[in-house]
Formats: C-alpha cells, sequence, structure tokens
C-alpha cells in the first residue's frame, strides 16, 4: 500500500472538543479518518460530511484553503456518488421538515380557532 497525506484540520465538537481530521490517498485513491467516536466505528462522522461538503464553521485549523487539495481526488469517486445522494436527500429532508413544523404550527392555531381563516 503506497499512501500519500493530503492534508490535515481540526475541527471543534458540539462540545467544545477538539477532533482531527485527516485526508490520504491510498494509491491514489482518497480516504478520510476522523478522531471523533464515530469515526473509528464506521458510524456517520458530521464533521468529515460537513468539512466534504464545503462546511467550515467548526473549523478550528486556519486552513480551510486546503480543501482544495481534496476536491480533484473526489471527482469520479465513490465517496463523491454518496456525498451527492446525501446532500440530496438532506435538502429534500430540510424542505420536508420546514413544511411538517409549519403544518404542525397551522394545526395547533386550528386547535386553539377552529373558524375558517378569511384570507
Ligand atoms: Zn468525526
Amino acid at each position: 500500500m503506497r499512501s500519500k497525506h493530503l492534508c490535515q484540520f481540526v475541527v471543534l465538537g458540539s462540545k467544545g472538543d477538539e477532533y482531527r481530521i485527516r485526508f490520504d490517498l491510498d494509491n491514489g485513491v482518497l480516504f478520510t479518518t476522523c478522531t471523533c467516536q464515530a469515526g473509528p466505528n464506521g458510524s456517520y462522522c458530521k464533521h468529515r460530511v460537513s468539512l466534504l461538503t464545503g462546511g467550515v464553521s467548526d473549523l478550528a485549523s486556519k486552513n480551510s484553503h486546503e480543501l482544495a487539495l481534496i476536491l480533484p481526488h473526489l471527482a469520479g469517486s465513490r465517496l463523491k456518488v454518496a456525498l451527492d445522494e446525501f446532500t440530496e436527500a438532506a435538502e429534500i429532508h430540510d424542505t420536508a421538515k420546514r413544511r411538517l413544523d409549519k403544518a404542525k404550527k397551522k394545526l395547533t392555531d386550528a386547535m386553539f380557532n377552529n373558524r375558517v381563516a378569511d384570507g
């Protein structure tokens, strides 16, 4: 296995913990690791997903420009396909969540006042 280090980032977790995210190439194939609990367990890691979708608000290291190093290795990869699928599903989820919240509010209002609104 020929491994090449690409870049590394430090992100702040929700409880103020710092996590280290690495991007490496294994025989030209991009892979990424995170030091959070989810990382080694093979679970969904929001830190890596956030970075891969351009989210830098939790970035503690001052090297967001290095995210550009990842992009050429993402193109055409299985990770990119999965990431696109995730992004699309997340948008549908967010839209559905907003609609549900609005419907809940309307339903709650109607439970207090069941008269048909004028406009
Ligand atoms: Zn993580």
